[in-house]
Formats: structure tokens, C-alpha cells, sequence
């Protein structure tokens, strides 16, 4: 009798296939502009404001991630009324996906679609030499669609508000132990002494980069050094 040879899908191809399914997603709904359909679905919150209310001690206009970080610290005394006022609603679910990215620039609801002014000596392909300027829009604001690389600001950026506003509080070694207290870092530098453990802002290193490892060995070949971004 003739044995039946079973040829099992390789796991490391499951793997493949899940860890591809999100850019896939993103890529056909790019295509068929499911976006539409999605966000015609958005939520405003202001809609569900109870008259209860109506006073605040708070408002905060802009809930991106600097007016979302400033309510949600408020929040942690339960006594203070807090208004965190967007200029449109929740976020879209394609803002989950890496690769959702796609989706939501250039989408009146997740993009404010800002360009430059016309620009003089680059932008020379662009139309009118405008760039297109992306800042984001709704609950979450530009976290919502930026490409998540956790980069802190130039060390030299902070010592140079120190010295514009004369507040030595702005400088960088003052403002350091902010980056460190909010970050749960789980990445590949937890030893560099850079990091923060424990904080609300979870970090890790991106877990399937294909082809990474070539575009670091090439460029350790030219002389450059692997490390942490945010290192000083
Ligand atoms: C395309 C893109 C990619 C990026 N990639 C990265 C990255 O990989 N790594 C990184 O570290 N940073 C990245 N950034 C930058 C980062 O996302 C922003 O610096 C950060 O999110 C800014 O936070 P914010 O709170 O200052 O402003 P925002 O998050 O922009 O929040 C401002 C909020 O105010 C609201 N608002 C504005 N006017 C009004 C109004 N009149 N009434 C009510 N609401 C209003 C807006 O709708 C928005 O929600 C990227 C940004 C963009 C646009």
C-alpha cells in the first residue's frame, strides 16, 4: 500500500506569511481605498459629552501626544474635571499597522495635508516646489501616523532652548531623567544606560526587520558604529 507523503508547511513560512499579513493589508487597502469606508465610521467624543460636564479645570486643546501625556498625567488626581479637545475623532484602526501608515496620510481626518511654502533652491521636481507636510490630526494626533522610530529630540536642540530662553532647565542633562522615567524600554540597548524601565511608554526594537542584518553589515564594513540612536 502506497504511503501518503505529507510535506508540512515550514513553520519559519508561517511565520513569514502572519508577520506579512499587516503590509498586505495595508497595501490592498491602498488600493481599494478601504480607508473611506473605515473612517466614515470615526467616533467624535464630544458627541457622547453627558451634560453632567459642563465646567472644567482643565482644557486642553490639541489630544496628540503631548495634550494625550498632559491629560492622562492630570488624570491620575480622579478630583480634576478634564477636557482634551480634538479637532476630529478615534484614532483609525489602519493607525495600528505599521504599514497602515499609507492609509492615513493625505486622509482629510488623520492629516492635516499641510505643504511648505514654495521653496527656492530645493523642491525643484515637487509642483509649485511645495513639499507636502504631514502633521497628524484626531485623538492621537501625529503619533497616529508617524512611521514609529522612537527618536528622542538633539541633545544640542534642548542646550540651545537653555540658552534662548535662559532657562537652564531646558537643557539636556536636566531634561534626560524626563526620557528615562516615561519609558518601559524593552530593546536591544537596555544595558547602555540610556534607557528607562517601568514608565507608560513601552519601547521595543522592531521585531522582524528581513534583510536588516545585510544593510548593518554594510554599513559596519564602511566604518560606522551600531548603537543606540538616543546615546549621546
Ligand atoms: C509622517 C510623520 C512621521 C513621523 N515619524 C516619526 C518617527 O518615526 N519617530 C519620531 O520620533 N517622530 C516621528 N514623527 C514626529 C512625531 O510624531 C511628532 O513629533 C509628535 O507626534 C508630535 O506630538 P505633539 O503632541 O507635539 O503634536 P501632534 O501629535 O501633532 O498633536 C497636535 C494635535 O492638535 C490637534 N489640533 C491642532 N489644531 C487644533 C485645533 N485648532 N483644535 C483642536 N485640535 C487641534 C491636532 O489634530 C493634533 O491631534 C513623525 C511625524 C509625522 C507627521
Amino acid at each position: 500500500m502506497a504511503s501518503t507523503v505529507r510535506y508540512p508547511i515550514p513553520p519559519s513560512f508561517i511565520d513569514f506569511a502572519f508577520k506579512l499579513t499587516p503590509i498586505v493589508i495595508a497595501v490592498i487597502g491602498s488600493l481599494f481605498r478601504l480607508n473611506d469606508y473605515v473612517f466614515s465610521g470615526s467616533l467624535l467624543r464630544a458627541a457622547n459629552l453627558k451634560s453632567c460636564c459642563d465646567t472644567f479645570d482643565f482644557i486642553i486643546v490639541g489630544g496628540g501626544s503631548a495634550g494625550s501625556a498632559i491629560a492622562a498625567r492630570l488624570s491620575e488626581d480622579q478630583s480634576i474635571k478634564i477636557l482634551l479637545l480634538d479637532a476630529d475623532g478615534d484614532p483609525n484602526p489602519f493607525t495600528y499597522l505599521p504599514a497602515g501608515v499609507i492609509q492615513t496620510l493625505k486622509h482629510p481626518e488623520t492629516d492635516w495635508d499641510y505643504k511648505t511654502v514654495p521653496q527656492n533652491g530645493s523642491a525643484l521636481g515637487l509642483v509649485n516646489q511645495q513639499v507636502n507636510f504631514p502633521r497628524g490630526r484626531g485623538l492621537g494626533g501625529s503619533s497616529n501616523i508617524n512611521v514609529m522610530i522612537y527618536n528622542r529630540g538633539n541633545p544640542r536642540d534642548f542646550d540651545r532652548w537653555a540658552q534662548v530662553t535662559g532657562d537652564a532647565r531646558w537643557n539636556y542633562e536636566n531634561v534626560e531623567k524626563y526620557f528615562h522615567k516615561i519609558e518601559d524600554y524593552n530593546g536591544y540597548w537596555s544595558r547602555s544606560g540610556y534607557h528607562g524601565k517601568g514608565g507608560p511608554l513601552s519601547i521595543e526594537s522592531v521585531n522582524y526587520a528581513p534583510g536588516l542584518n545585510y544593510v548593518l553589515d554594510a554599513a559596519k564594513e564602511m566604518g560606522f558604529e551600531i548603537r543606540d540612536m538616543n546615546q549621546d
